[in-house]
């Protein structure tokens, strides 16, 4: 398959003041075109180093590369000019890009009431309509265009896209409908992607079962990743059509391994299960630990008002009683941290919000508050449905306070999907 190369540029994503949100999205986009990403590099504003990364990429032999950043009117941002010299490309002024940005701009000025025609705001215009000679220029989502710059005898195709996530994105379907892209990807092998997702296996648990695959005719072929994320075990592999065969057969010996963890073979996530599996429902939550962690993970989804009701976060005992009906006797003889509660905060938030499934979380995140009985990542889970069912589940998890909360709304979720 066609392999890229994407080059993230800002000093602002090098010093960590941002988190880089375009080399992953960037990424993948391409792995859903079946092409292959093999560095993802950031680098800061300096044109010499973003100069190394593009004459890196380029002895690695890649067909694209993708650059996000360093666009825009102001004197730091020196992408266009980086790529051109590269490329050995001269840039050249576009007089319709020019006309473009003009206008872009002449509104905005406009309403800024700063005058459109003043010579600094032209020079900023003029800076960004300069493109490489023969480059593909791409509308601007902001104002500044993005570039298609076509392969030389040493250089790879190279796309250059705006920094701010919203532009990047609004330029994509033009940006890889460009012929030029086209041709740099297409007329290749493309590489499918397989997802099997686990709960309740181990990570070395599931190294075990793929080295005894290795025997497997074609196991070489299949490119396999592992990733453990808030308790949920991910697997990815991607092969090339030939190799599905042995997918198959690796795929056969997992479930057969560890089928009953196994809850998503199809690429479906566990929030996507639980809004089809409760769909038709009424959902609610009473929150201890997790402080309104599972409602705001349950109402990430459009369309959830459909089956949300509501959630409590209960999390002073006053509130399990005042707001959950939980017997404040209870919470003397059993503790706040217990089955009994979280079963009466799963059943009280049924009541209080004419719900017909509640979730409930009540436990220790930590640092401090372990007892012997119960240590710091002790937290009970309760569920509670309205032909009176209620279930209860206890569990120590490890991890610092955040990691207990979150892998708390994951074992929450995992009860609903039941
Ligand atoms: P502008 O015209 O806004 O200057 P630009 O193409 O020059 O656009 P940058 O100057 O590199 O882009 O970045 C502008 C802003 O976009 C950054 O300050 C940041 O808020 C956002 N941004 C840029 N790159 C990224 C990134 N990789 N991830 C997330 N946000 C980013
Ligand atoms: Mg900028």
């Amino acid at each position: 398959s066609a392999r890229a190369g994407i080059v993230v540029t800002g000093t602002e994503v090098l010093t960590g003041q941002i988190s880089d949100r375009n080399g992953p999205w960037v990424a993948t986009q391409l792995l859903d075109l079946g092409v292959d990403v093999a560095h993802i590099t950031v680098c800061g504003d300096r044109p010499a180093d973003l100069t190394a990364a593009l004459a890196f990429l380029a002895r690695e032999g890649v067909d694209l590369i993708v650059t996000s950043g360093g666009l825009g009117p102001t004197a730091d941002d020196l992408t266009v000019a980086t790529v051109a010299e590269f490329c050995g490309r001269t840039l050249v002024l576009d007089s319709a890009v020019e006309a473009t940005i003009t206008d872009i701009v002449r509104s905005w000025s406009l309403r800024r009431g700063v005058d459109p025609d003043r010579e600094s705001v032209r020079a900023a215009t003029r800076k960004q309509a300069m493109v490489p000679d023969g480059a593909v220029v791409l509308s601007p989502a902001g104002t500044a265009p993005g570039v298609v710059v076509p392969a030389g005898a040493d250089t790879p195709v190279v796309l250059v896209l705006p920094g701010p996530p919203r532009e990047l994105q609004a330029m994509w379907p033009d940006a890889i409908a460009s012929a030029t892209v086209v041709d740099a990807i297409a007329g290749r092998v493309d590489l499918s992607t397989e997802t099997i997702r686990m709960y309740g296996t181990a990570e070395s648990e599931l190294a075990e079962t793929l080295r005894e695959a290795e025997t497997i005719a074609g196991f070489a072929e299949l490119e396999i990743t592992t990733c453990l994320r808030d308790g949920e075990l991910e697997m990815v592999t991607r092969h090339a059509p030939p190799a599905a065969e042995a997918y198959r057969a690796v795929a056969d010996m997992v479930l057969d391994r560890h089928g009953d963890t196994v809850f998503s073979t199809d690429g479906s996530t566990l929030s996507e299960q639980v809004a089809t599996l409760v769909a038709g429902h009424r959902v609610a939550t009473a929150e201890s630990c997790t402080g309104g962690m599972i409602a705001a993970r349950l109402t990430d989804r459009a369309g959830s008002s459909d089956y949300v009701m509501g959630g409590v976060v209960s999390y002073s005992n006053d509130a399990k009683s005042d707001l959950l009906d939980v017997p404040s006797d209870m919470i003397a003889e059993h503790g706040a941290v217990s089955e009994q509660v979280a079963a009466a905060m799963a059943r009280g938030a049924l009541a209080r919000l004419g719900a017909d499934i509640a979730v409930s979380t009540t436990g220790i995140a930590g640092p401090g508050g372990g007892t012997a009985e119960k240590p710091v990542g002790t937290v009970y889970f309760g569920l509670a449905r309205a032909d009176g069912d209620v279930v209860t589940r206890r569990l120590v998890l490890a991890g610092s306070r955040a990691d207990v909360r979150e892998r708390s709304v994951t074992v929450a979720m995992h009860l609903l999907r039941r």
